[in-house]
Formats: C-alpha cells, structure tokens, sequence
C-alpha cells in the first residue's frame, strides 16, 4: 500500500476541531430508540451515528439484529440530524442492503476480519462505490490480519479507509471484556501514520465505567476518534447493556478529555508527549509480564515444596541465563544488561519459591 495519503481525506474534509466521534446504540433496536438516540446526539461531538443492524452473537438464539427494516430509520436520522450513518457489514447481502440505502460508512466487526473470504466478499461488493471504510481488528491480536483486511479493500480501490480499535480476545480473565494490547494499533500507527484510528472503549471495558480512562488513553497516543455505544436506556439495551451509555455522559466524557493542541512551537513537546504514552504502555505491559511470570514461579513454589525439591536449580538457571543472553542481543540488547535484568527476575523468583517452601 503506497499512497496512504489519501486514506485520510474523508476525514481531512470534515474539518472537525476534535476528535472524530462515532456514537449510537449498539443495536437499532426500534425506530423510536433510533431517533430518540440521534436526536440527543445532535447537539453533541459525534458526528457519525453508528448502529448494529445485523448483529454477530457469539451464540445463537440470542438478539441477532433487526435487519434490513432498520436502514429507513438510519435514512431518517441523516436527514434529521445531519450526522453520518454507519453500519457493519459481514457478507454481499449486507454490503447490497447498505449501498441500496445510502449509508454512508460501512465497518468490518472483528468477527469479519478475521475471515479474508468475507472479507474479500465485501471489498469486491464495494469496488467502484465512493464509501468510507472501516476495519475493526480482528478477535485476536494479529496485526498482519488486520492490515490483510485493509489491504483487500484498497486493492478494490477503496480510498476512503481508517481501522478501529476495539480490543482483543484473552483466554485468561482480565479486567475488560477484550484486552486493549496497544502495542498492536502502536505498531499499525508507525506503519501507516495516515490511516486513521479509531479508539472502541466500549467493546474493550465491556462497562461503563473504563470507557473515560480507555478514551484518553487513546487520544493520548493521537488516535483520530472513538467510537463509543451510546443508548437512550442503556440497561434496557437488546445488545450490550453493560457497556453502553447515556448520550448525556458522552457529554460529560468528551468535555473531560484532555485533547492535545498541536501548536507548532510545541512540534517537539507533543512528540516527546506521544512517545512518553507509548513508553508509559509498554512499562504497563512489563510489569504485567513480570507479574505473570511470578505466577507461574509460584505454582513451580508449591510442586517444589510438596515433593522436596530445592529452590535453586543450578543447571536450569545456567540454562536460562544463556539463551535469555542470546535471545537478547538478536533483539537489540547488551548481554549486559540482559544478564543484570535477569539476575534481579531470578533473585525476586527466589524469594518468592522460598516464601512459599518455608510455609508452614
Ligand atoms: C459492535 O460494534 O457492536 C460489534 C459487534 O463490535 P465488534 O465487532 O468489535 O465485536
Ligand atoms: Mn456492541
């Protein structure tokens, strides 16, 4: 992909002195619910109003859209309120049904992305259509996938692209409902600085209550815009009651961001700001490592001093120290400091295995 310029225009053209903000319920759910949302959401910043219209459930039998009945509602409130419609689309059916009804942005869930024939299925519906696309990551953390998503729609000459962030599956319980592994929309960012990003806190918190800190978050990594699932009556939502919130508490949110101005004589500063959110991120991700390996330290703790086994393990520690050694300096690091770093791992290791041995 050459040229990503042009990626951005559509949102160039907007001109908007703040971020771009996509709101709306998670699902249409009635026509009156439709407009009622759209209407409290005019006099606010979102100027795109998102609704599910087909909805992917992780299990059957559970609310699975409105359909095709909805799109008219979606017609009304463009006309209504001047906003942007957007809707997601996941097969031919859905990409015919939105371009029949003019919807303006058409976004790829992550259940989507990850399946390149839907995903091809799609791009080749919308060669030669003037729409803006958007591409949610894939349900787990694989950014090639990802960009193999957007690759596809540009190659069928969609110019109009941008990717939302919403989060990535864990196995593992974790405070949100799809962990926000930022390394990953980092990493995309450095890539192709001109793809717009859009933050999702709703679908990563999974709640109301994280949706604040996961926006700033982001702003402060220079997303473009979030996109946030906003519900006249969020507990009587169909879909996603937990997360969803009020379009008076997007208010309240978007006053309480802090956006950086970028002024020129601060170039310097708001670089040197944006890289200090990205080592403040990793530092996170360190010290989550560390504590997951202490985890594991722990448990081998518990089978030593079940089965009588001493804590120092001379030959595995040799072992260790050597290939973390070598592991290290491929990526870039002295054995030096690697040694230094893991001697301090191992020797917190110890003390924790010891703890748990002499337990009585
Ligand atoms: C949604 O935006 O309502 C949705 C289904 O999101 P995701 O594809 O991120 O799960
Ligand atoms: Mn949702």
């Amino acid at each position: 992909m050459e040229n990503t310029k042009e990626f951005r225009t559509w949102l160039d053209d907007m001109q908007l002195d703040h971020p771009l903000v996509i709101a709306g319920p998670c699902s249409a759910e009635t026509e009156e619910q439709v407009l009622k949302i759209a209407h409290e959401l005019k006099n606010t910043d979102a100027t795109v109003f998102r609704a599910g219209v087909w909805k992917p459930r992780t299990r059957p039998g559970g609310f699975e859209g409105i359909g095709a009945i909805a799109l008219p509602w979606l017609q009304r409130v463009k006309k209504e309120t001047g906003m942007l419609i957007a809707v997601e689309v996941a097969n031919l059916a859905h990409v015919k049904l939105a371009l029949a009804a003019d919807i303006d942005i058409l976004w790829l869930g992550a259940r989507t992305t990850v399946n390149p024939f839907a995903v091809q299925e799609i791009a080749d519906a919308l060669n030669g259509t003037d729409k803006i696309v958007l591409v949610k990551n894939p349900i787990n953390p694989d950014l090639a996938l990802w960009l193999g998503g957007v690759e596809r729609l540009h190659t069928a000459n969609i110019k109009k692209l941008g990717v939302i962030h919403r989060g990535f599956s864990s196995y593992k319980k974790t405070k949100y409902r799809n962990v926000p592994q930022w390394q990953l929309p980092i990493a995309l960012k450095q890539k192709f600085p001109d793809l717009p990003i859009i933050n999702d806190p709703s679908h990563i918190c999974g709640n109301r209550t994280g949706i604040q800190e996961i926006s700033q978050i982001a702003l402060d990594l220079n997303f473009e815009g979030l996109m946030i699932e906003t519900h006249i009556t969020p507990d009587e939502a169909w879909s996603d009651a937990a997360q969803q919130i009020t379009p008076a508490r997007l208010v309240e949110i978007m006053e309480d961001l802090k956006v950086r101005e970028p002024k020129a004589e601060g170039e310097t500063l708001d670089q040197l700001t944006g890289l200090r959110a990205e080592i403040d991120v990793i530092d996170n991700h360190i010290l989550d490592t560390l504590s997951e390996r202490m985890k594991v330290v722990d448990q081998i703790g518990v089978i030593k001093k079940s089965e009588n086994i001493s804590i120092l393990q001379d030959d595995r520690w040799a072992a260790i120290l050597a290939s973390v050694k070598k592991e290290g300096v491929v990526r870039g690091l002295s054995e030096a400091f690697v040694e230094s770093v893991f001697k301090s791992i191992h020797q917190e290791s110890i003390n924790h295995q010891k703890t748990i041995v002499n337990e009585k």
